[in-house]
């Protein structure tokens, strides 16, 4: 069954005058009936955008690695209905904060499809041609999963920054999007899922109080026990150790990793899975083995795998393959001599994967609360002190070592290294603990 719900483009029906009409809490999403189970999360673009706009943006954002162009563009559109900050919610230069959806649901995206797919493949694509002032439309069969096009006839624009003329794929895709999780039309101005747009449509980009309401109405507003994840530790590379910080991580764990399978186009979209994983330390951490292949640079999700509701599948977080988990943190590899030195002996430090010639200052903290040094975030605490300083050697690295001082008997202390490249961008690493006996 075909269930069609399109974007228009409008006249003069969004002028000023007539936004400040509409009461800002007035309740005016809609459902179309239904919704996506946990394995209908998937979306996908088969990538055939003839627009000049619409692929020219080739810079990847931190916050969402390894995609450019239209890819990127409605990854991010998904990642605004997310129940949580995608990563640090950084990414989109139009709206404070990426993920704002605050329900029980989250869209996992897994690149591009090789074809636009069954009307329930859950595969963004364009279409030929024009149909009047229809911009783009839903097909949602729902539960089963669903397809949006884009009619090809417009400008499309990637962005990622403001988009001044065309039209912009983000917002218009963030509208679709909402089709695709179950709403219908808003009739609150200035809502995502209000049926015109004047403009470009970038201020659709970022959903109203309204679009994140409709949406708990399907999922239901966001359960505690969500899987959450804070920051990634370890070495993220082809048979690393990976461990994810966060909460919510229960005996039975999965892993989500993109595997942008560029198959037929008919079927696919699953993610690749890591399973049996054992949530550790009360549930706020779990490690695991990157396999070698299978998986490509882009987003993680956690899965709780003894549940199957709504709140099962985490947030996205960024899954920078050969680097850190976002950005550049945790992007430098730390580690010691011993973890358990005894008082007087002597501990060797070694960091890996710094920037070329850059500095660095190892800190120490009695705390792991988290901070902020510099404008970067960290995994330790405040700090209490450096444990040494120096410069990074032509390939990134450093080692030194130091007495283990008589006061330290007892004591645990947290430490992470803080460099700067050339360019003072600042880097940091994972998190080690020190615990003397
Ligand atoms: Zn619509």
């Amino acid at each position: 069954m075909k269930n069609l719900v399109r974007i228009l483009v409008g006249g003069a029906v969004l002028s000023g005058s007539a936004l400040m009409l509409v009461p800002q809490d007035a309740q005016g999403y809609s459902l179309i009936g239904g919704s996506l189970g946990i394995a209908q999360r998937d979306h996908r673009l088969y990538n055939t955008f003839t627009a000049s706009g619409a692929n020219n943006n080739t810079t990847e954002d931190p916050n969402l690695p390894g995609y450019v162009g239209a890819d990127l563009a409605i990854w991010k559109a998904g990642a605004e209905w997310g129940a949580r900050p995608f990563g640090d919610g950084s990414g989109d230069p139009t709206q404070a904060n990426l993920g704002d959806g605050g329900a029980n649901f989250n869209f996992f995206w897994n690149g591009e499809a090789s074809g636009i797919g069954g009307t329930n493949d859950n595969i963004h694509s364009p279409i030929s041609g024009s149909s009047g002032g229809v911009l783009a439309y839903t097909e949602t069969p729902i539960s089963d999963g669903w397809r949006i096009r884009y009619y090809q006839s417009w400008s499309w624009q990637d962005g990622p920054g403001n988009v001044f003329s065309g039209i912009d794929l983000q917002g218009v895709a963030c509208h679709e999007l909402g089709h695709a999780l179950g709403l219908g039309h808003s009739s609150v101005g200035g809502a995502t899922m209000y049926p015109t747009i004047s403009g470009t449509g970038t201020a659709q980009r970022s959903i109203a109080t309204d679009d994140a309401n409709g949406c708990k109405a399907i999922y239901g507003s966001l359960n505690s026990a969500m899987p959450q994840i804070d920051s990634l530790t370890g070495s993220l590379v082809p048979g690393g150790t990976v461990t994810i910080n966060g909460s919510g991580f229960s005996s039975n764990m999965k892993v989500w990793l993109d595997s942008d399978i560029v198959d037929s186009g008919a079927t696919g979209g699953q993610p690749f899975k890591i399973e049996n994983l054992v949530g550790q330390n009360g549930g706020t951490q779990l490690t695991f083995t990157l396999p070698q292949t299978g998986w490509v640079t882009g987003s993680i999700h956690v899965k709780d795998a003894t549940h199957n509701s709504h709140w099962a599948l985490s947030e996205g977080h960024p899954f920078d393959a050969g680097g850190g988990g976002g950005g550049n943190t945790d992007t430098i590899s730390l580690t010691a001599s011993s973890f358990n030195p005894p008082v007087g002996s002597t501990i060797t430090f070694f960091i890996g994967q710094g920037p070329v010639n850059g500095t660095y200052i190892l800190y120490y903290s009695f705390t792991n609360t988290g901070t902020t040094i510099n404008g970067h975030p960290f995994d330790i605490g405040p700090p209490d002190g450096q444990v040494g300083s120096g410069t990074l050697d032509a390939t990134g690295a450093a080692s030194f070592s130091r007495r283990v001082p008589n006061g330290a008997a007892g004591r645990t202390a947290y430490m992470e290294v803080y460099a700067e490249d050339s360019l003072a961008n600042v880097f940091d690493s994972n998190m080690i603990t020190i615990s003397v006996p």
